[in-house]
């Protein structure tokens, strides 16, 4: 039970209730609650200021676990980093000097990416630049593989390239020649037979009796195997592809016919005299680019070091080509 208060009215000489308005009750509880909520406010902003919340503690460690996570992860980048610069180094000083490629240069390797910032969604926090810094080195990792990848793609091309033109390249003598005594004459300047005057001789010359095989001196194809050229008799050219091509002169008798695809070591005629010669021999000579080169650097597939001395010594000898 509440008290009833009074107040002695002078006009009308009497005591009179106090009467409280309803309306001044519910603002003074107004007031209150907003002061204690203010209070109350204030108080746990200052105290989070100081203290952590079980659910912040969590959220620390979590995010210290992150960053440790970052750190470890920027190390595997630098294991991984090692790895792949020794793998360029040696495509650049190895697979590509073989191969005969241009190394690819370091700015072109390590190039970044330039243009619109990439990592625009990763600012603006406290650990941006960990996020940035990482994400700028995976991406720099992925383009350096993918150059990578893309210059062993090249290589594996050249490769395939160069053992066709091992196999291409006229490497082998087109006569058999164990005991190394059948040629009879090298390129160079020589005594002609019929003119006994001296002029170049452009191929080399194979003493052998008619009939014995004649052998390709590399893969290729039958460009030609007629007697319409002046001198040469009944004579095969093979195209070697890559800019070779070899001739084989004076022969007796043809085993190919013209765009045949032959074989190193394939029989493709026989030893004659036809045309411009002597005696029975086989001219022989080679082209690179269309320009006619010593046969003699050619052997070093079939011969030992010191055959091919012996070969050098026959094929320097300044005697009589048989032509
Ligand atoms: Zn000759």
């Amino acid at each position: 039970m509440s008290k009833v208060k009074y107040y002695y009215d002078s006009e009308t000489l009497s005591y009179r209730k106090i009467e409280r308005k309803k309306r001044k009750t519910f603002k003074y509880i107004l007031l209150f609650l907003s002061a204690s909520a203010l209070f109350g406010f204030f108080f746990v902003f200052i105290a989070s200021q100081y203290f952590e919340s079980p659910k912040e503690k969590a959220l620390n460690r979590e995010l210290q676990n992150l960053k440790l996570n970052f750190e470890l992860l920027n190390k595997k980048f630098d294991e991984a980093e090692a790895v792949l610069s020794s793998v360029e180094d040696r495509d650049n000083n190895i697979y590509r000097h073989y191969f005969e490629a241009n190394p690819i240069p370091e700015e072109q390797r390590k190039a970044g990416f330039g243009g619109v910032n990439r990592y625009k969604e990763y600012q603006g926090y406290d650990n941006s630049k960990l996020i940035i810094e990482s994400n700028k080195r995976i991406d720099k990792l992925q383009k350096r593989i993918v150059v990578q990848s893309k210059s062993l793609d090249e290589i594996a091309i050249l490769a395939a390239e160069k053992e066709k033109l091992l196999a291409a390249i006229p490497a082998i003598q087109p006569v058999r020649n164990e005991d190394l005594t059948r040629m009879a004459s090298g390129y160079g300047m020589r005594t002609d037979p019929f003119t006994k005057a001296r002029k170049m001789h452009w191929g080399m010359d194979f003493t052998a009796p008619r009939g014995t095989p004649v052998y390709a001196a590399g893969d290729g194809v039958v460009k030609r195997a007629d007697a319409s050229a002046s001198g040469y008799g009944k004579h095969i050219r093979i195209d070697h592809g890559f800019g070779y091509m070899s001739l084989y002169a004076h022969l007796y008798k043809y085993n190919v016919r013209k765009n045949q695809k032959i074989k190193r070591g394939d029989l493709i005629g026989f030893v004659g005299s036809t045309g411009r010669s002597e005696a029975p021999h086989l001219h022989y000579e080679v082209f690179k680019d269309e320009q006619r080169i010593n046969p003699i650097n050619f052997y070093y597939g079939s011969l030992t070091a010191e055959e091919f001395n012996t070969l050098l010594e026959h094929a320097s000898l300044e005697n009589q080509s048989l032509d």
